[in-house]
């Protein structure tokens, strides 16, 4: 997909499932498992899509999925089929030695998971020219997350970043390369960011867990995960209808089947027109 002189790809990393009661937050389940079909243990399959973006001479990474740092018991537990963003990144030409920045739009494992390998018993960079770019604040909860929360987070992820000196912590809006702003949209944690690629008059908006799936552009259909979810709310009122209304190209970071989507308003929700993107 190019945007005038940005080019972005999708680079799936595999699925992992969480419990679809907690996706769907208040949502009754007669109503949320005609969107998504929950296994026999209750858990809905969701995708974990990054995205590769050239821009400015720059190889951006956004997102490295869950990784491959994991226990036999958390694995069951997720269900997780990957990590496959090394093998779809080399699809690419593209090696973790030619990566210049990765975003993380924030620190849960299922975004942030491929941030490190372990190697010889030590957990070090993926990506070891990368600088990782995240916000301070949520950077500053991941390292001292409340009982709440804290299964989300697993240290081992940013803090031998930080180690090595490959952090960047943001504080607010900011444009990394031409075409590439972060903008910080809280409510699902304080300090989540989103990512807006534009070029030429075009723009894709990645909705980050601002709205994780298509099943979520429904307004009250918000993840019981968020902690802040009247921060959610609004923040859904405010970027999908400039989303529908701009023609901006929707990301769903974990929608398994519709990674990509054009919105139209209809009453309160949004219908949405798949888009092919390779
Ligand atoms: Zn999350």
């Amino acid at each position: 997909m190019k945007l005038g002189n940005l080019e972005f790809h999708i680079i799936p990393d595999g699925h992992c499932y969480l419990d679809g009661g907690a996706m769907f937050g208040v949502i009754p389940k007669p109503l949320w498992e005609k969107k998504a079909p929950p296994d026999a243990r209750n858990r809905v399959q969701l995708a974990m899509n990054c995205l590769l973006v050239y821009s400015g001479g720059k190889r951006i990474l956004v997102e490295t999925g869950a990784g491959g740092k994991w226990t036999p018991k958390l694995r069951d537990i997720y269900n997780l089929d990957g990590p496959r963003l090394l093998d779809n990144l080399l699809h690419y030409g593209c090696h973790p030695h030619d990566i210049d920045v990765v975003i993380n739009t924030h620190l849960h494992f299922d975004h942030c998971g491929g941030n490190t390998r372990v190697e010889k018993d030590r957990v070090v960079p993926t990506f070891p020219n990368a600088r990782y770019i995240v916000q301070r604040g949520e950077f500053e909860h991941a390292v001292n997350p409340t009982e709440r929360d804290r299964a989300s987070y697993f240290t081992e992820n940013f803090v031998p970043l930080q180690e090595a000196n490959k952090l960047s912590l943001l504080e607010g809006d900011r444009a990394i390369a031409p075409g590439v702003e972060l903008i910080r949209v809280p409510g699902h944690t304080a300090n989540m960011q989103c990512v807006k690629l534009s070029g030429d008059g075009k723009t894709a908006f990645a909705f980050a867990d601002l709205v994780p799936t298509t099943a979520h552009l429904r307004l009250p259909w918000i993840m019981g995960y968020d902690l802040y979810p009247m921060t959610t709310l609004e923040n859904k009122k405010k970027w999908i209808p400039q989303v529908a209304r701009e023609e901006w190209l929707a990301l769903f970071v974990h929608d398994p089947a519709v990674p990509a989507a054009y919105l139209r308003q209809r009453g309160e929700t949004w219908d949405v027109e798949p888009a092919k993107i390779d």
